[in-house]
């Protein structure tokens, strides 16, 4: 194996590696890239003036720095009018791949967490509407805060599921996992055909419906069965 990495001198001090918790454990999971499923629950679809048919997933990204832990302040994005909130169950890749088959995707997976695709709403919106990317709407500092990811040693593989949102303590978002249009095996078969995976990678997988807007001084919490709760504060 070379030692070249070892050796490499950077012109400026090279980044830090973004990470999230691990429950019980005391080392963090390095984040490589965050893919971000769009519209996979029906209801969500609809809201967003989609038809929910079983089309093709369609994938985003945010940059990795854009994690943040839960139980940290973040401060409202700049250029938007329409900050919103969205939950999503968190996939954390453990093992990398091409073209996984669906029935061993599940192989690759190192652990799940609750985490929130913090979006500017009017700014996604616009972009779809003229065809232009979704980055600015989607990709933006602090936008993906994550709960401790619990490894698959501990919890398994969550196939359904209460997964909720409530802002200031009342619940905007309430659906079930099993309501995924399309599940974890099949998104993770999906990317690796498009993409190489690996280790590091993370992938939100979709909001339920219920989606809405967000301001100064709102409490952020959500949650989904067995697989613990996360909570901002938007300053
Ligand atoms: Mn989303």
């Amino acid at each position: 194996m070379s030692d070249t990495c070892s050796h490499t001198k950077f012109v400026i001090p090279p980044p830090s590696i973004p990470s999230v918790a691990v429950k019980g454990i005391d080392a963090r999971f390095p984040v490589r890239r965050i893919f971000c499923v769009g519209r996979n629950y029906a209801a969500h679809a609809r809201e967003m003036g989609r038809d929910p048919d079983r089309e093709p997933p369609f994938f985003f990204l945010k940059p990795s720095d854009t994690v943040l832990d839960s139980g940290v302040s973040v401060p409202y994005p700049p250029q938007t009018k329409n900050f919103h909130y969205e939950i999503e169950l968190v996939v954390a890749i453990g093992v990398g791949g091409w073209d996984i088959p669906i029935e061993r995707a599940l192989n690759h997976v190192y652990g799940y967490a609750v985490g929130i695709d913090l979006t500017r709403r009017d700014l996604q919106l616009a972009a779809r509407e003229q065809g232009r990317p979704w980055d600015w709407g989607k990709g933006f500092d602090l936008s993906a805060p994550c709960a401790p990811l619990q490894t698959v040693a501990q919890i398994g593989h969550p196939g359904n599921g209460r997964i909720w949102l409530a802002v200031n303590g009342a619940v905007k978002q309430d659906s079930d996992l099993s309501e995924l249009i399309w599940g974890v095996p099949e998104i993770i078969s999906c990317i690796s055909q498009s993409m190489t995976l690996a280790p590091g990678d993370l992938i939100m997988t979709g909001t339920p419906a219920g989606v809405g807007p967000i301001v100064v001084g709102d409490r952020v919490t959500g949650g989904i069965d067995g697989l613990g709760e996360i909570d901002i504060t938007i300053t």
